[in-house]
């Protein structure tokens, strides 16, 4: 069983490729060095954590993922495309379509519901709204707030605000789902419910990438990347 999943940990494609990767803030005297030579590969179906002090480049190497921000050296591959080579706008449409964000500050539109909040990413993706609809109500399902999509954020729990989120950033089946400190402002208990989703979405297929502090969180991952300084100093497969 463990070698077939190490042999199938192979097979599956390459998703996300940062070779070399660099970032600059500054420059002379006050130049940060955000990002130092970074390597890493993510696979399809991959569960990675990643660690590290404040500072170590953690949310550089989220942005650059993310498609948030660009490297200053490096190149990245996303699902086989070198972002390098993409002008703002095919950026701004690889983001839409093969990434999910989550943040720890849920980032919801407050005026807005929750399938409202959910809907948002597929405003172009060029299709009806009764479709938008349709598969908004069933993200909201699969992050079990069938119940609640007519709720604006100020009436939901802080749990059920990120479940809101993680629904908004699956909502159009991304390559890799991005979680930066995604349980930082939550109890543990709704911690618990928001690492029991994130299983469930792993065992569903989706290729997960996740910041935090916390030991027990980074348990749950398939693997733990540690970094300092800006690149990874240990990368670990766990289960
Ligand atoms: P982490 O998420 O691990 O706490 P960050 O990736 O946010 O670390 O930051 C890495 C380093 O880059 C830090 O020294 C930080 O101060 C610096 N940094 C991050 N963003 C910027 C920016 N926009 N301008 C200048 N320095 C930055
Ligand atoms: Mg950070």
């Amino acid at each position: 069983m463990n070698g077939l999943l190490a042999d199938q940990a192979h097979i599956n494609h390459p998703v996300a490729v940062l070779n070399e990767v660099s970032k600059h803030y500054g420059s002379g005297i006050t130049k940060v060095k955000a990002l130092d030579n970074l390597n890493l590969t993510i696979h399809q179906g991959d569960y990675l954590a990643v660690m590290g002090a404040s500072g170590s480049g953690k949310s550089t190497a989220m942005n650059i993922l993310g498609c948030l921000d660009r490297p200053t050296s490096g190149s990245y591959q996303l699902n086989g495309l070198a972002v390098e080579d993409l002008d703002d706008d095919a950026l701004a449409d690889l983001r839409n379509q093969e990434l999910g964000f989550v943040f720890q500050q849920f980032h919801l539109l407050p005026q807005a519901t929750a399938i409202e909040n959910v809907m948002l990413p597929m405003v172009y993706a060029g299709i009806s709204a009764e479709q938008r609809r349709e598969k908004a109500t069933d993200a909201l399902a699969r992050v079990g707030l069938a119940q609640r999509t007519g709720n604006r954020p100020n009436q939901l729990s802080g749990g059920q605000q990120q479940r809101v989120a993680i629904a908004r950033a699956i909502i159009n089946q991304p390559a890799l789902l991005l979680a930066d400190e995604p349980t930082g402002a939550l109890d543990s208990k709704t911690t618990e419910d928001v690492l029991n989703l994130f299983d469930d979405l792993h065992k569903q297929g989706i290729t997960l990438v996740l910041v935090t502090h916390e030991d027990d969180v980074a348990a749950r991952a398939k693997r733990v990347a540690r970094f300092r300084d800006g690149h990874i100093v240990d990368i670990t497969t766990q289960h």
